[in-house]
């Protein structure tokens, strides 16, 4: 039986033809299980019980298993889904004043080892198949049932998303499309450590889409310390595409703020060196502390005072204090399968 979360709807359209089902049937059940989010073939009323049961019985609809969910004082939910093969990952559904962010993964574990993060340390485990990407984005959805209001999508769960890429396009087509999800380019961001090569590739598929960098050092030497991804995808090259490369959204530079590591008041004017002349957005991440990870979270004067030189220098700033710490739920806190983080 195929899993019906792993197929585009031309794939399912080509398929169910030779089942001797009409390809419209596949718009109807994009939008029952897409829009709907309906898995009750029962109430699938605008097709035939014997076009519906003759489905069934090839496809898979089910999504993957939640098996735990967790909720800090704010509201944000972390959720614990298990795949097929028995892997984890982690979701976390935020809730903000006029819309929900949904934090989703897009690997299990990471190969990217970022000094600082949990999931990091988990090393890298396997990429997420498109139908594991949407089963996130649904059983969030599921949680939120009668909401109609505006959600955003940020892939800063665990993994990589652009070392996924296949995998990564495929589900962002159904989320987008009008006959999948239906949830508009503009509110989705997806976030990078800064693979070029896709960076180039998803601007061009998803121009709409926001792409946040995760900056998190004040030049080359001191990024490789703590992402190790900067000695083979050099800053300078990313920077200057950003530079050049006319875009719909500004870019977004994340800076995760470590005491004693990043935050001086020396780097807070490297980084407005460096970014001089782009257009962009700085979201300072003060620190979310892991037991077993060596690093701390500065002081509030220090966070205000970086903040501060940046803004004087003419850059748009938001101190962004993660959600869900107390769940473990924050920026760099996901990890399922390294019991001791
Ligand atoms: N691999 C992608 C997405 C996952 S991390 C990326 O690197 O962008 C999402 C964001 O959380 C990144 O900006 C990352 O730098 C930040 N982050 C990682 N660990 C963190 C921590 N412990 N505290 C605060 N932010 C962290």
């Amino acid at each position: 039986m195929k899993w019906i979360y792993d197929l585009s709807l031309n794939e399912l359209k080509n398929e169910i033809k030779a089942l001797g089902l009409r390809d419209f049937m596949v718009v109807q059940v994009f939008q029952w299980i897409y829009q709907k989010n309906c898995r009750d073939i029962k109430l699938w009323s605008n097709i035939s019980k014997y076009n519906r049961e003759l489905f069934i019985k090839k496809y898979n609809i089910t999504l993957n298993r939640l098996i735990n969910k967790e909720e800090d004082r704010e509201g944000t939910k972390k959720f614990l889904i298990e795949l097929e093969d028995k892997n984890k990952i982690e979701s976390v559904l935020i809730k903000e004043k006029n819309y929900y962010t949904f934090c989703i993964s897009s690997q299990v574990g990471c190969a990217i080892k970022c000094a600082f993060c949990a999931t990091g340390k988990m090393g890298f485990i396997r990429n997420l198949s498109s139908g594991e990407i949407l089963s996130q984005i649904l059983i969030l959805k599921k949680e939120i049932d009668d909401y109609k209001g505006k959600i955003n999508i940020v892939f800063m769960g665990m993994g990589e998303p652009l070392l996924n890429y296949e995998n990564l396009k495929k589900a962002l087509s159904i989320i987008t499309s009008e006959k999948g999800a239906k949830i508009p380019s503009n509110n989705i961001t997806v976030s990078t450590a800064g693979v070029l090569k896709y960076i180039k590739q998803i601007e061009m598929d998803f121009p709409n889409i926001k792409i946040s960098f995760s900056l998190n050092a004040s030049d080359n030497k001191a990024r490789e310390q703590l992402m190790p991804i900067s000695k083979m995808e050099n800053l300078s090259d990313i920077l200057d595409h950003f530079k050049n490369h006319k875009r719909k959204h500004r870019i977004t530079f994340e800076y995760v703020l470590i005491k004693n590591i990043n935050d001086s008041i020396e780097d807070a004017k490297k980084v407005s060196q460096l970014l001089r002349g782009i257009l962009c957005k700085i979201n300072l991440i003060p620190y979310n502390e892991n037991t077993n990870i060596d690093f701390k979270t500065p002081s509030k004067k220090n966070i205000e005072a970086f903040k501060e030189y940046l803004c004087l220098n003419g850059y748009t700033v938001v101190l962004r204090w993660s959600k869900g710490k107390d769940i473990k739920s924050a920026c760099g806190q996901l990890a399922t399968q390294t019991k001791d983080i």
